[in-house]
């Protein structure tokens, strides 16, 4: 008996899901925190401490769910619901920066590990790398070309000063496909965070959703994500055989 092709029935689902023929990969658009980096501790420390000083009810787990929103939209959420009104454009700026700076304060943030295997699997098999993420930070977005070198093209970025919506919307991947010249069935996502997950799949992308916090892998499957990893090293392992395995399976 011919053994199954690995992920022929998560593939399949997708394919049917989307109604595409096939997936052929040609760009992978890629999340930058807790995906690329190992930064959502430090997020969400900074996160709380900042809702925390102005009077804000939260828990620093709550965070992770909102990862992939932009910070204006973070705060606004959180104003309404500790409020009972929208922040003003004057207090989204200043505490976001503030943000930025508790951020900053904090330990060095680390590459993830497994994530530059993946990028190099990723590179050797001749698909794009897009850079897709919520965040405006400079610091890290400038820290990407020295932790990943020849990875990322400087102007196939997309951050949130590229688009109107933030994630879950999915105009960061729609812009993403457009730097990359790739329709969705060329394209991947991966992603960290429930929310990316949804804007991933809403982009019509195949997506696959990498758990590396304390979300659990049903919460990504729930947002759409076409097959769930639970770690970057062990995605970096499986990525060669899904690769092939998405060029092998057409829709049946
Ligand atoms: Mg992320």
């Amino acid at each position: 008996m011919i053994p199954p092709i690995p992920f022929s029935s998560e593939i399949a689902r997708f394919l049917e899901r989307h109604h595409f023929e096939r997936v052929i990969p040609r760009a992978a658009l890629i999340d930058m925190d807790g995906t690329l980096y190992d930064s959502m501790r430090n997020h969400t420390a900074a996160w709380h401490r900042l809702m925390t000083e102005v009077g804000v009810e939260c828990t620093r787990d709550e965070f992770y769910l909102y990862e992939g929103r932009t910070g204006a939209s973070t705060i606004n959420q959180l104003f309404i619901r500790a409020f009972g009104r929208e922040a003003t454009d004057e207090e989204k700026e200043t505490l976001y920066k503030r943000k930025t700076e508790y951020f900053r304060e904090l330990p060095a943030v680390k590459p993830m590990p497994g994530a530059l295997d993946m990028l190099t699997t990723l590179r050797d098999a001749g698909l794009q790398r897009i850079l897709v993420t919520g965040s405006g930070q400079a610091s890290l977005i400038d820290r990407i070309s020295a932790d990943f070198p020849g990875m990322f093209e400087a102007d196939k970025l997309v951050t949130s000063r590229s688009v109107t919506h933030g994630k879950p919307h999915p105009e960061p991947f729609i812009r993403g496909m457009q730097l990359a010249h790739v329709s969705p069935s060329q394209a991947i996502v991966i992603e960290n965070a429930p929310l990316g997950v949804e804007a991933g799949d809403r982009s019509g992308a195949f997506t696959i959703g990498i758990t590396t916090g304390p979300i659990p892998r049903e919460v990504l499957e729930e947002a759409g994500a076409a097959v769930v990893f639970g770690s970057m090293p062990e995605f970096a392992t499986k990525l060669p055989t899904l690769l092939l395995s998405l060029l092998t399976i057409t829709k049946q």
